[in-house]
C-alpha cells in the first residue's frame, strides 16, 4: 500500500461568478453537498416520471444531480441528452458519469467536448464494467482506456473540469486485496480527481473504515457517500447482488415481512437510510449522495428528515 501523501496538481478552486459552484469547488470551500443521482429512461412514460422527479428534487436546491452512463447503445444518446436538457433547462448542476467501455480515446475527447459545449463541468470519470456480464473480464477497447484514472488524466487535458471518482466501501468487487484497492483509488486521486462517490452500501462502518484505510495511505480526497433508499427487498437485493453489496439480514428480514404493505416497506427502507444518512454526517462525512432510481419520493423524505448544521433546511414539495 502507498503511504506518501496525494499531491495533486489542479486549477484554483474559484467559484465561476454567476454560474452555481463546481463539484470540486462546493467540496473545496468544505460546504457539505447534497445531491440526487438519476437515469436517463428508456421509455417515454420513464421520461416523464424522471422529470417529475427532477422538478421535485430542483426545489430543495441540491448541489448537484448526477446522470449516470449507459452500458452501450442508445442509453449511452439518452445519457447526454438528459444532462444537457438539466443544464439548459433547470436551475440544477449536472454531473455527467462516462465510462471508457466500448470508446476509444477519439470518441471519449468528442463526448467530453460535447459536454463542455453544453456547459457542463462536472464529470464523474468511470472504468465501467465489462458489456453484457459486469463479473465478466474487463477488456479495454483496443484504442481505449484501461482504468479510469486514464479517464481522468484524459478529461485533465479536455479543460477545467470538475471530476469524481467511485470508491467502494467494501472494496471493489474484482479487487485482490484492499491494498490493491487503495492502490488504485490514490491512483485516481493522483491522477486529478476532487471527490469520489461510493458504491450503495448500507452499514456506516464500511465507510467509515474505508476512510480510515485512506487517510492511512494519505489521502484525504473527499468521499461522499452514496444513499440508496431500501423500500422495495427483491429489486435491493438484486442491485446489491450486482454490486456486491453487503444487504443486512436484519433489513432483508424486516422487509420481507413487509413484502404485502408498500407503505410499511417504504417506512421501514426510509428509516434504515435516514438513520445511517444521520451517522455518516455525525461522523464528517462530506455530503450525501441518493440513489433515486428516478422515483424522488424516498430520497426527499430521508433528506426532509436530516436536521444538521450545515443541511439545507429543505422541505418536501407536496404529491
Ligand atoms: P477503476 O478505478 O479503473 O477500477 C476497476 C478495477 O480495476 C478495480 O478492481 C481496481 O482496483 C482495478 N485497477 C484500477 N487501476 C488499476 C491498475 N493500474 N492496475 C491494476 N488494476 C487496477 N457504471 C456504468 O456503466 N455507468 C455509470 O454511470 C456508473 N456509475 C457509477 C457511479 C458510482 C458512484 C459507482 C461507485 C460505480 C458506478 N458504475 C457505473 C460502476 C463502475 O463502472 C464499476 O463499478 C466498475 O467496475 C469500476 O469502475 P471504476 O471507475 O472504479 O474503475
Amino acid at each position: 500500500m502507498t503511504t506518501a501523501p496525494v499531491a495533486v496538481a489542479r486549477p484554483p478552486v474559484v467559484a465561476s461568478p454567476g454560474a452555481r459552484p463546481s463539484v470540486a469547488e462546493i467540496l473545496a470551500a468544505g460546504v457539505r453537498s447534497y445531491s440526487f443521482e438519476f437515469f436517463p429512461p428508456r421509455t417515454e412514460k420513464g421520461e416523464r416520471l424522471l422529470w417529475e422527479a427532477v422538478r421535485r428534487v430542483e426545489a430543495v436546491h441540491p448541489s448537484f444531480v448526477s446522470v449516470t452512463y449507459g452500458a452501450g447503445g442508445s442509453s449511452r444518446a439518452r445519457t447526454v441528452h438528459v444532462t444537457r436538457r438539466i443544464a439548459e433547462e433547470t436551475t440544477l448542476r449536472p454531473v455527467a458519469h462516462l465510462t471508457a467501455v466500448g470508446h476509444d480515446v477519439a470518441e471519449l475527447r468528442r463526448i467530453i467536448g460535447a459536454y463542455a459545449d453544453a456547459g457542463i463541468r462536472d464529470i464523474l470519470a468511470l472504468r465501467g464494467d465489462p458489456p453484457g456480464d459486469p463479473r465478466g473480464t474487463w477488456t479495454p477497447h483496443p484504442r481505449g482506456l484501461r482504468h479510469a484514472a486514464d479517464l481522468v488524466r484524459l478529461i485533465r487535458t479536455c479543460g477545467d473540469f470538475s471530476i469524481g471518482v467511485a470508491a467502494f466501501p467494501e472494496r471493489h468487487p474484482r479487487s485482490g486485496s484492499w491494498d490493491d484497492d487503495i492502490r488504485h483509488f490514490t491512483a485516481k486521486c493522483r491522477a486529478g480527481a476532487d471527490y469520489a462517490l461510493t458504491q450503495m452500501f448500507f452499514r456506516a462502518e464500511d465507510y467509515l473504515r474505508l476512510r480510515d484505510r485512506l487517510l492511512a495511505a494519505g489521502c484525504d480526497t473527499p468521499v461522499i457517500p452514496a444513499i440508496m433508499p431500501a423500500t422495495d427487498v427483491r429489486q435491493i437485493r438484486r442491485f446489491a447482488e450486482l454490486s456486491d453489496a453487503t444487504f443486512p439480514d436484519d433489513l432483508a428480514a424486516r422487509l420481507d415481512a413487509a413484502r404485502h404493505d408498500p407503505a410499511l416497506a417504504h417506512r421501514i427502507g426510509v428509516d434504515h437510510a435516514t438513520g445511517l444518512a444521520q451517522t455518516l454526517l455525525e461522523a464528517e462525512a462530506p455530503g450525501l449522495h441518493y440513489i433515486t432510481l428516478n422515483h424522488s419520493t424516498a430520497a426527499l423524505d430521508i433528506h426532509g428528515r436530516l436536521r444538521l448544521p450545515g443541511a439545507p433546511q429543505p422541505h418536501t414539495p407536496p404529491g
